[in-house]
């Protein structure tokens, strides 16, 4: 089969990196977690900060026995999938294998393309760069919303009202921008308490 076709059926993924460290925002900050990050992204934010990512071809193309071959050398039993964004692959081979393997399974998504796979969290931050797909709304357990601009807020607001009941709901700064809006986003969650403040604490920490 061609790698094309592969990667069609979600057996074989472009992978940009893959690498243990401490899962540092949202619900799991503080959690060592195995990361992996898909390569490809057309959603093109412009405060990107993996821009290298966005080309799906430039990464190799490994299969999914290789990519939990890797997993399976670490302790940790939290496998954290990001890009990119990976909801442009079908994610239902790859989260199939990691569950009947043990692992938990974690996925960061924009949301901009159908859901797929298996997950036990699903961290939806979407983005105004790209809509998100209809389908993500049902699978989200936790809105996270990155604040770059004061319309932010009445954008989180609004994919708030999309979410279910139980998903919880997530405010952070962009790194660049903290200074500015994080006294901001503390003065919104004091008046608004059903947010939460999330921050790249892998930042402070200085880890991957
Ligand atoms: S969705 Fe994520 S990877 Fe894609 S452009 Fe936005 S921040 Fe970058």
């Amino acid at each position: 089969m061609k790698t094309k076709e592969l990667i069609a059926k979600g057996v074989s993924l472009p992978v940009m990196e893959a690498f243990y460290t401490i899962q540092g925002e949202g619900r799991f900050t503080g959690h060592p977690a195995y990361f992996i990050r898909l390569g490809g992204c057309d959603v093109g934010c412009v405060w990107c900060d993996v821009k290298e990512s966005w080309e799906a071809g430039k990464w190799p193309v490994l299969s999914i026995e290789e990519i939990v071959a890797e997993v399976e050398k670490y302790p940790g039993k939290l496998v954290v999938i990001t890009g990119g964004e990976p909801l442009m692959y079908d994610l239902g081979p790859l989260t199939a294998l990691l569950k009947q393997k043990g692992f938990s399974t974690n996925i960061e998504t924009s949301g901009a393309h159908p859901f797929s796979g298996d997950f036990d969290w699903v961290c939806f931050s979407p983005k105004k760069f790209k809509a998100p797909h209809p389908s993500i709304y049902d699978h989200a357990d936790e809105l996270k919303v990155v604040v770059f601009h004061a319309s932010d807020f009445d954008f989180a607001e609004n994919h708030a009202l999309k979410v279910k009941k139980s998903c919880e709901l997530r405010l952070q700064p962009e790194w660049s921008k903290a200074e500015k809006f994080t006294p901001l986003i503390i003065n919104y969650s004091k008046n608004h308490p059903n947010w939460k403040i999330s921050l790249q604490t892998h930042k402070f920490m200085d880890i991957p």
